[in-house]
């Protein structure tokens, strides 16, 4: 019930302790924090502070320029006053860089995540960093100028890339798919090198960042232990705990793309080993696949091409395919060895598919679920439940990129203190 002094404050009382008041200030502004437009009632309602220390932080954030009044809103009663309404009021914005191996994207929102423009190039990470970087200081620039968008306007900019990320730093520790920029590379430095020191400057691995999203997304990531899988180009995983994101030391930890599932597999990583989920399950696997064994005239993958699409696998399997069926097996066979190994460590309550597998239809689903029903320990009929996220990953990328650059806005401890 830490709810309850507040609520039966005294309206006379003297002014708060310096960490209670900074506390309510923040639950103040966390009510404006994806845009919301507020009264002083709602808030006094959503947080249980009374409404004088409600209007008081207000006034707080007002001088400080990050709340405004957007005049008066309907009267909730007849014939009663009609309230104040206030919503946030800083300008800026930020810019989410998805670096990634074949495109790249810049997607700019504001602080509170309402879109402003979005651009695609090509990107070849596979060339010297300065060079990766001096066309994406081009490339920012002219994205800027046609938004018609001063760098000054810039709160922040937040990096997506491959490989493992120590988002603390800002360093990139190693890709596999730019091994050609060695490793401990800081990332962030390069950042501000082309962006200047804007107030925030963040790095992290796409799948952290898509995983991100899931949070906005999915409910039930909120709380216990969550994992994301985003299969893309690469696979890796996020793990969720309440909230917060796992890294360990090496910020190793969601590499699941690499965890052995075959060690007898002659192709080599180029992590160095064999048998990584990664290869199993890569287009380049599966398109090897049907070469070796090529669907029947008249099958929907009988014109796949040389870019093989999941989503047509899936939705020709669903409607019972053989081949995709067999590819389809495949697939989830290696998936559930995977989710087994992690189940088994991690002990997810929830696990999300985002990307290529986030369009699996119900007989991935059902094959995945059988090839991990032999194990004793887990409840007949759920080890954990599993979502298909079918969004475009660049999209969930730009949603968890501006998250982080959102929280990063709100947690910073200026904002909360006097000038
Ligand atoms: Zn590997």
């Amino acid at each position: 019930m830490a709810r309850e002094h507040n609520f039966h404050q005294d309206e006379r009382a003297p002014a708060l302790p310096v960490d209670l008041k900074h506390e309510n200030r923040k639950k103040v502004l966390t009510a404006f924090h994806r845009g919301e437009e507020c009264t002083v009632a709602d808030i006094s309602n959503q947080t249980g502070i009374s409404r004088l220390t409600v209007m008081r932080a207000i006034q707080h954030f007002i001088s400080k320029g990050v709340l405004r009044s957007v005049g008066l809103g309907e009267s909730s009663n007849m014939g009663g006053k009609k309230p104040e309404r206030f919503a946030f009021a800083d300008k800026r914005l930020t810019l989410c860089i998805a670096l990634w191996p074949r495109s790249t994207r810049l997607s700019l929102r504001t602080i509170t995540g309402m879109p402003v423009g979005e651009t695609d190039f090509p990107s070849d990470l596979h060339r010297s960093l300065d060079a990766v970087f001096d066309d994406l200081a081009v490339h920012i620039d002219a994205f800027l100028q046609e938004n018609k968008i001063s760098r000054s306007r810039l709160y922040g900019v937040m990096l997506s890339t491959a490989g493992t990320v120590d988002a603390e730093t800002g360093t990139l520790r190693y890709s596999v798919h730019s091994p050609e920029w060695g490793d401990c590379i800081p990332l962030r430095s390069y950042l501000e090198k082309i962006m200047g020191p804007l107030p925030a400057l963040l790095v992290e691995n796409a799948g952290k960042t898509a995983g991100r999203a899931a949070l906005l997304r999915q409910e039930e990531t909120q709380t216990g232990r969550a994992l994301t899988v985003f299969t893309a180009w690469g696979v890796s995983a996020c793990m969720v705990e309440d909230g917060a994101i796992l890294n360990g030391p090496l910020s190793l930890v969601g590499e699941i793309g690499h965890m052995s599932i075959d060690p007898t597999d002659p192709e080599l990583c180029p992590c160095g080993r064999h048998g990584c989920l990664e290869r199993l399950v890569s287009p380049e696997r599966l398109l090897r696949l049907l070469a070796e064994k090529p669907a029947p005239a008249g099958s929907p993958l009988a014109v796949m091409g040389n870019a093989f699409s999941y989503e047509l696998l899936f939705t020709a399997a669903q409607a019972g395919d053989a081949r995709a069926m067999e590819l389809t097996d495949h697939l989830a066979r290696c998936y559930a060895d995977a989710l087994h190994n992690v189940a088994v460590v991690y002990n997810p309550d929830h696990v999300v598919f985002q990307g290529s597998v986030g369009h699996a239809c119900g007989y991935f689903d059902a094959r995945l679920r059988e090839a991990m029903s032999g194990f004793c320990y887990y409840p007949e009929g759920r080890a954990f439940g599993i979502t298909y996220d079918p969004t475009d990953l660049l999209t969930l990328n730009a949603d968890g990129g501006w998250y982080m650059l959102n929280e990063h806005y709100f947690s910073d401890p200026r904002l909360y203190q006097e000038d």
